[in-house]
């Protein structure tokens, strides 16, 4: 039987890539969204892909959320946590809810993610778990310490869990994306995304589609040996 496959904000961006890459990998996926109703039908309609709705910074709604998704389509054994928000600023700009929203829902969201799946896949002695971290998490961004603190969090989250889970069979790793084209890049005003793209030494942004092609091998079977790592795909913005 396929395995159930959830991808959180997998009905746009870089999620709608990665949910599809991973339905062309034979697996039952499913995408959970916010609020954006008109496009995740239309990406329903369009890809034959449940779209669910809740907010994954809310950890109640996420038990609920996955306990739904294991009634209605199978158990979960690989969770790709994409779902993620920006509000940038400069710290003296920056208020506490900025930084409390994007702490609680791109950290907080893996956690709450981690706590609804983990269990069943570490019984079930087989799971996937891949975390999007960014470039910015790990190299830091000027208007962006709330945004870099939750990414920075998500690489150790990611390396932590994954020494609880190597030896059950349950794989976790993270992606840090370098900038890709996406409506949250978009938002970028021109005069600094000019700026960033001359510092991409491949000299373009990255598409979606290429952070999806990393997350359907750390998901695949192939990828099991493969855990606690972090995979740049950042067109050389940053090496290490
Ligand atoms: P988008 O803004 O294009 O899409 C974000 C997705 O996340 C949407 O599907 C949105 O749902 C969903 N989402 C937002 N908040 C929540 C929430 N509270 N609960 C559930 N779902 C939520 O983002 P990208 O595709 O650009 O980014 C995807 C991930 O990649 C993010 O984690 C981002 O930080 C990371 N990343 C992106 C980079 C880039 O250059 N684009 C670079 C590095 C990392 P809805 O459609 O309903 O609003």
């Amino acid at each position: 039987m396929a395995r159930v496959a959830i991808v959180t904000g997998g009905t746009r961006g870089i999620g709608e890539a990665i949910s599809l890459a991973l339905k062309a990998q034979g697996r039952t996926v499913v995408a959970s969204y916010a609020g954006n109703e008109e496009k995740a039908r239309r990406f329903s309609e369009a890809h034959g892909i449940p779209a669910y709705k809740w907010d994954v910074g809310d950890h109640e709604a996420c038990l609920d959320g996955c306990r739904r998704v294991e009634a209605e389509v199978g158990e979960i054994d690989i969770v790709v946590n994409n779902a993620g928000i920006t509000r940038d600023g400069t710290l003296h700009k920056m208020t506490f809810d900025d930084w409390n929203e994007v702490m609680r829902i791109n950290l907080g969201g893996c956690f709450n993610m981690a706590k609804a799946c983990f269990p069943g896949m570490r019984e079930r002695g087989w799971g996937r778990i891949v975390n999007i971290g960014s470039i910015n998490g790990q190299a830091g961004q000027y208007g962006q310490v709330n945004y870099a603190a939750a990414k920075s969090g998500i690489h150790g989250f990611t390396k932590a869990l994954a020494q609880e889970g190597a030896r059950f069979g349950v794989t976790v790793n993270a992606i840090a994306p370098g900038y890709v084209d996406t409506d949250m890049v978009a938002a970028v005003p021109a005069p600094v995304l000019e700026k960033i793209v001359a510092k991409i030494p491949v000299g373009r942004l990255g598409q979606a589609e290429e952070i999806a092609r990393g997350v359907a091998f750390l998901t695949s079977d192939e990828g099991g040996f493969v855990t606690g790592s972090t995979m740049s795909i950042n067109g050389g913005q940053h090496m290490y």
